[in-house]
Parts: structure tokens; C-alpha cells; sequence
């Protein structure tokens, strides 16, 4: 999947889980205080307020917690149909993201996926998902 969609612009708070995603890394912050996994990147733990969050390495496997099929793009840069879906990572943090690589029919819940790197330009890799 490369269209040409529009791509998220990295900022200083999201740049590593970013830069991990070009490298081939999914990672996500942990709180230092009460080790909650935070996604989407902030500055603050949304558990017990702590300002101090490290970034960790996910094992990039999961499974769909939820899902809808698109039908109409959003924009005309969007290829139709494809899959909006809310990834459940293994270690409990969830991800919006998109399933590729499989009939968006065959999508359904609890089905087992893992991360898919997908180059989308110079910078920006993003990280779907794929039926394992
Ligand atoms: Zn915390």
C-alpha cells in the first residue's frame, strides 16, 4: 500500500516512535512510576499523571480488537476498500492502524496480525498490520 495519502508530520514528542517505525521497530512510551504502556505519545502518564515516560520496543504482534471497511474514501488519495482497525498489541496497548495483505472481507475479530513496515516516502514509514 503506497498511495498517496495524506502522512502524519512528525513532532518532537512522537519523533521516536517515528524514527522506530523507518527503523523497524514499533515502540511505545512506559511510564516509570506505575510502568503503564502510553499510546498515543504524551507527555504525561493518562494512569497516575507521572511526567517521566521512557520509550520501550513492542514485539509488533497483536490481534484486531475492532474494525470497519471503507468504502468511500476520505479523500481521493485512498485506495477503496480498505480496513480501519484498532490493533490490540500483546502487551495490552492498542493501535489504530490499517490490516493489508488479505481480502478486507476475511478481516474479523480477535484475528492474529502483526506489523507490516509500509514506506510511504523519504521519511515516513507507517506501521499496518497483516494476518500472521
Ligand atoms: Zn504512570
Amino acid at each position: 500500500m503506497t498511495d498517496s495519502r495524506p502522512l502524519p508530520t512528525p513532532t518532537e514528542l512522537s519523533a521516536p516512535f517515528w524514527d522506530g517505525c523507518r527503523q523497524g521497530v514499533l515502540r511505545v512510551q512506559q511510564c516509570r512510576r506505575c510502568q503503564a504502556l502510553v499510546f498515543v505519545p504524551r507527555p504525561m502518564c493518562p494512569t497516575c499523571q507521572h511526567t517521566s515516560l521512557d520509550w520501550t520496543d513492542s514485539g509488533g504482534k497483536g490481534s484486531v480488537y475492532s474494525f470497519t471497511v471503507v468504502h468511500r474514501p476520505p479523500r481521493p488519495a485512498f485506495a477503496v476498500p480498505f480496513v480501519v482497525a484498532i490493533i490490540e498489541l500483546d502487551e495490552g496497548w492498542y493501535l489504530l492502524s490499517n490490516v493489508i495483505g488479505c481480502d478486507p472481507d476475511a478481516v474479523h475479530i480477535g484475528m492474529t496480525v502483526e506489523v507490516a513496515f509500509t514506506d510511504m516516502d523519504e521519511t515516513i514509514t507507517l506501521p499496518l498490520f497483516r494476518p500472521v
